[in-house]
């Protein structure tokens, strides 16, 4: 089997909730995102996607991940998608990096894998562990009220894991988690996640405010491992270290320091789901947790996170977000689809979702043998 043709295609999406606002000003209205299609000798379709959120968040940005697959698609023809290491090493000759832009490459390959083998993604990750999984959902950085009014409404949809955007003040945030607290129940979850924004002054504040809580964990407060070690070392919440683990490297290095209890692998992140799948090993074989997500995106890279979040081993799984949930656009009919706070993997072969192409329009561009 030999890749004949790849196709890129662009659409936007647009927050369900409006603003996703993140500390250090960063908010979101608006994303690019972006669509790979591989084509086969034999007739086979698959398809990927990655979305950059917004250029502040990590070094990835939308107009780059076009960029890099501009470079990538004429390196692609001829190989068989179905080999992912070799698709891999091949994309690394051709770009240095860039691993957000090839995830969408590598879930386009895993989508022809399984439809070639007729078995759904979820199985060749090494199966599907459980039919269903818990979702987080992710609050908005802004006033306590309005967030605890927020997670008043997602919680009377189903949702029992919530995910706070701080900010970069420690009594602040510590308040914003206090009035999410007293909103939500004994089975709820809190993730006072400050994407990197708080320095470790700011940061011990609102974890020795929080410490008494037991419902409360700490996700990535500061920017540096460094920092989010310091902070460790000050207090029991449970940690989740997200940005600085990109690869088995990172990962080690923060495990070897006890630097976290669990691991946030967003699948572009870490530059695809083949990649994806070796942290998801390395953690279970550490005994670290994990949440299974991506920066952004719709109904593809949802059906991706699916059948990831399906293969992890039940008792690690700490959190998944359906990214789809998340935003007013739909390219595969909004599957896979959410129920009552819990995902569920596609059944069928591949990814498992069928994509509106019409809805894409035009490619931006193509390579073709
Ligand atoms: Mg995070």
């Amino acid at each position: 089997m030999k890749i004949t043709r790849v196709d890129v295609f662009g659409y936007d999406l647009t927050y369900v909730h409006g603003r996703y606002v993140m500390s250090r000003g960063r908010v979101i209205e608006r994303l690019a995102s972006t669509v790979v299609r591989i084509t086969t000798d034999n007739g086979l379709e698959g398809f990927g996607e990655t979305c950059p959120l917004g250029p502040s968040y990590l070094e990835a940005h939308g107009a780059g991940a076009r960029a890099a697959l501009r470079e990538l698609a004429p390196a692609l023809l001829g190989l068989d998608p179905r080999e992912l290491a070799c698709v891999g090493d091949r994309m690394d000759e051709a770009l240095l990096g860039h691993g957000y832009a090839k995830a969408a490459v590598d879930a386009a390959c895993w989508d022809i894998l399984g439809t070639s083998a007729s078995l759904p993604v979820c199985t060749l990750l090494g199966g599907r562990r459980h039919d269903t999984f818990p979702l987080y959902i992710a609050i908005p950085l802004g006033p306590p009220e309005e967030m605890a009014a927020y997670a008043e409404a997602r919680r009377a949809e189903g949702i029992h894991r919530f995910q706070l955007k701080l900010g970069a003040d420690g009594r602040a945030d510590a308040a914003r988690v206090h009035a999410v607290l007293e909103a939500t129940g004994d089975e709820d979850i809190v993730i006072a996640d400050a994407n990197g924004g708080l320095r470790a002054q700011e940061a011990v504040i609102a974890a020795r405010l929080l410490e008494p809580y037991e419902r409360v964990y700490l996700e990535q407060p500061c920017p540096t491992l460094e920092e989010c070690l310091y902070v460790r070392r000050l207090t029991t919440l449970p940690m989740v270290l997200d940005e600085v683990i990109t690869d088995p490297t990172t990962f080690l290095r923060a495990w070897h320091a006890c630097g976290m209890d669990a691991v946030n692998v967003k699948i572009s992140k870490v530059g695809g789901l083949t990649r994806a799948r070796r942290l998801r090993e390395l953690a279970e074989a550490v005994g670290v947790s994990l949440t299974i997500e991506d920066t952004w995106g719709g109904d593809l890279v949802t059906a991706a996170v699916s059948h990831l979040a399906a293969s992890v081993d039940e008792r690690l799984l700490f959190t998944v977000s359906f990214m789809n949930d998340w935003t007013n656009e739909h390219i595969a009919g909004y599957e896979p689809r959410s129920q009552v706070g819990l995902g569920r993997a596609p059944e069928r072969p591949g990814l498992g979702v069928d994509v509106d192409v019409a809805a894409l329009g035009e490619p931006l561009f193509s390579a073709a043998a």
